[in-house]
């Protein structure tokens, strides 16, 4: 039987739907409407097309977005005052820096540098340790986005066995949080993983979180599991997941499909985090 396609389209615009009843909500209440500043160092196209999506989505949520593009050499010192000065600005909710950033700059000190309820992409080490804690914070978009799907879709967590391939510290490491919080038994894989196909044909769960497209084949998922692509790959044939699709559809319960898969939710939760994180912020001074 085929699989049940997860359409991240619709999932998305839901998301995106319940943040603009919020922000309203939010508007009404405040007599303001959340903002979310977005930080581009130098014209990287990618990063450009990034950080246009995410100021249109705030925009059409409701919310204020501002851009700040700042020229490729900038230095740390220099980035490091504007994030204290919108760190200091009352009218901001939430930033992110958008990554990746030129080598004279340094991911870790800009992690550290954001206020951590102003952290909306949660990488900051404060929100990371709150996600291991289990307390309340900004938890990683994408990672969360994979979790809405998979509720949504009504995919067992309790006891399943989640593999998650890939850990790097945006998805795979707070993906395995994520589901392990939801009583998943967690396996994280990644390049030095022995028998990587088997592994993975032990998982009801398995997240693709690695950039190598179409590494996952039909014969690595177990018949009915939950295959959950987060890979973004530009190949001379197009836009490809970390799975091959076809295949894996074959075999799979559920699947989502790239595009139109998990992509669409990275925004709807960065939204969602910028809501979040506005609350928390009129919540503390009222
Ligand atoms: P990273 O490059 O930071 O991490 C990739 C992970 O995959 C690493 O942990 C690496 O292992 C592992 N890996 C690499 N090769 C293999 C292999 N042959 N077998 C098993 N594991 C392997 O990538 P990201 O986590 O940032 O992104 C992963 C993918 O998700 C990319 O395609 C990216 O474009 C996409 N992405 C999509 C988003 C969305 O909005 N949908 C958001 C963020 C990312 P090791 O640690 O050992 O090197």
């Amino acid at each position: 039987m085929a699989a049940i396609v997860i359409d991240g389209k619709a999932a998305a615009a839901r998301v995106r739907a319940e943040v603009a009843e919020g922000v309203a909500a939010f508007a009404a209440r405040y007599g303001r409407a959340p903002g979310l500043v977005g930080i581009q160092v130098g014209d990287d196209p990618a990063s450009e097309l990034y950080q246009a999506g995410k100021a249109r989505a705030a925009e059409e949520a409701g919310m204020v977005p501002r851009r700040i593009t700042l020229p490729d050499s900038t230095g740390q010192a220099e980035l490091d005052a504007l994030i204290d000065e919108l760190n200091a600005d009352d009218a901001v909710d939430g930033m992110l820096v958008q990554l990746p950033v030129p080598d004279q700059l340094s991911e870790p000190l800009i992690a550290n540098r954001i206020h951590p309820d102003k952290d909306v992409d949660g990488f900051s080490p404060v929100n990371l340790g709150r996600l291991m804690r289990g307390e309340p914070g900004n938890v990683p978009c994408t990672p969360q986005g994979v979790m809405r799907m998979l509720r949504d879709a009504e995919v067992p967590l309790v006891g399943a066995h989640a593999v998650v391939v890939g850990r790097s510290l945006i998805v795979g490491k707070p993906q395995s949080m994520l589901l392990l919080a939801e009583h998943c038994t967690v396996t994280v894989a990644h390049s030095r993983t022995r028998d990587l196909p088997s592994l993975c044909r032990t998982a009801d769960i398995l997240v693709a979180a690695v950039g190598r497209p179409e590494m996952i084949r039909g014969d690595w998922v177990k018949p009915g599991a939950a295959v959950m692509d987060v890979g973004i790959n530009r190949t001379d044939d197009g836009l490809r997941g970390d799975v091959a699709y076809a295949e894996c559809a074959e075999v799979a319960g559920w699947i989502t499909p790239v595009p139109g898969g998990v992509g669409p939710m990275t925004i709807a939760y960065l939204l969602a985090n910028t809501l979040d994180a506005a609350h928390r912020r009129a919540g503390a001074t009222t």
